[in-house]
């Protein structure tokens, strides 16, 4: 069974390199322009542009073609779309390191509250991974924002420190405590600010957001993140991915009913407390139905991502059973990663159980007979 090889252009990869997608790079390698607004997937029995079966967004029968590379069903590979989100939302594979950053930047001017700054990049010279735990060390105790006036780090030959900086100071305001409890984050301060007042507040996503947006690109490299490929604030979610359709299929039961993909429900819930959100703002609702409107789709987007985390509600399916989030499909040993892209098989090789065995010395290896009188040789 000889399987077609693809047609896809092919090129060879010269290097990796990982990062966070920033919210305009999923604009721009999504195919739905304007972004997915409608939770709904069919309309008179065609797949609905800007639905959840977008038909930009690959095909789904043997018969059509795919609306972006007009490719088949085995020539197209499928096509990112995008939602975006009325409110920026808390990304929960990123949610400890944006705390921990957090603690490490002026809640108010957004600069590094510590003053050692050149400490941290000598401690951390080519290896910018330690840098944020050299930093958060610095910052830990401390509860005002002194700024940092000795930015004159160029010169110590530091490859990845563009430009030097004098007089970065402070704001002088106290920094309060960011705990969190779940999906939600709050702020307390020991000493209260004199022109805010405020003591105890609960942290939206939307004002880390604009905190993390204000850290400057040599700010991001002390803290060990280059903000060409990772800035902190692209943690957070303000632009969703969609994954294409060949990753949800849809099962086709007898008669015409498709069961939709896991993934598929999750994103219309997305969507549906999305408009729901974009709906009450627009009417202007009252705060804490808006409130409210911002939980449901931060848990939802949270859930899309992981739907185990301890201590958390499961989102269900209607039959009850809990709906396989993206970690789920990679995480384990049936997962992507372990079952699907580790090979494990090879040619003229055996496995077997490692036992003691009396008969042998201590530096020799016993084959079962069966193994080694099993001569195999390749053949074309
Ligand atoms: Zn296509
Ligand atoms: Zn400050």
């Amino acid at each position: 069974m000889a399987t077609l090889d693809s047609k896809a252009p092919l090129r060879t990869v010269k290097r990796v390199q990982f990062g966070i997608l920033s919210p305009d790079e999923i604009r721009r390698m999504s195919v739905t322009e304007g972004g997915i607004r409608f939770p709904e997937t069919l309309e008179a029995g065609r797949p609905k542009l800007c639905g959840l079966m977008d038909p930009r967004q690959g095909v789904i029968d043997r018969n059509s073609r795919c609306q972006t590379c007009a490719g088949n069903m085995t020539e197209c590979p499928g096509h990112f779309g995008h939602i975006e989100l009325a409110k920026p939302v808390l990304h929960i594979g990123f949610i400890t390191k944006t705390i921990k950053i957090l603690r490490c930047v002026c809640f108010f001017c957004s600069k590094l509250i510590t003053q050692k700054i050149k400490e941290v990049v000598m401690k951390s010279k080519g290896q910018p991974r330690k840098r944020l735990a050299f930093v958060y060390d610095l910052c830990k105790g401390k509860n005002i924002c002194e700024g940092g006036d000795e930015m004159d780090v160029g010169k110590e030959g530091e490859e990845q420190m563009p430009g030097k900086k004098q007089g970065h100071g402070g704001c002088g305001r106290y920094q309060p405590n960011i705990r969190r409890s779940g999906l939600d984050l709050s702020a307390e301060w020991k000493h209260v600010n004199e022109d805010t007042q405020e003591k105890k507040i609960a942290l939206s996503a939307e004002r880390v957001w604009e905190i993390l947006k204000h850290i400057t690109d040599e700010e991001c490299f002390i803290l060990g993140m280059d903000p060409k490929f990772a800035r902190p604030d692209w943690m957070i979610v303000t632009v969703l991915p969609v994954p294409p359709l060949a990753v949800r299929p849809a099962v086709v039961m007898f008669g015409s009913a498709r069961n939709q993909d896991d993934l598929t429900h999750k994103l219309a819930d997305i969507i549906k407390s999305n408009n729901e959100l974009q709906k009450n703002e627009a009417a202007g609702a009252a705060a804490h139905i808006i409130t409210e409107n911002i939980k449901m789709l931060q848990f939802h987007v949270a859930t899309l991502v992981d739907n185990d985390m301890p201590g958390m509600p499961r989102a269900m399916q209607k039959s009850g059973k809990p709906l396989k989030a993206l970690k789920a499909r990679l995480k384990g040993k049936e997962g992507r990663i372990r079952g699907n892209l580790m090979g494990k098989r090879v040619d003229f090789s055996a496995r077997t159980v490692i036992t003691p065995d009396p008969n042998l010395r201590i530096d020799q290896v016993g084959i079962p007979r069966s193994i080694a009188q099993n001569m195999t040789f390749p053949k074309s």
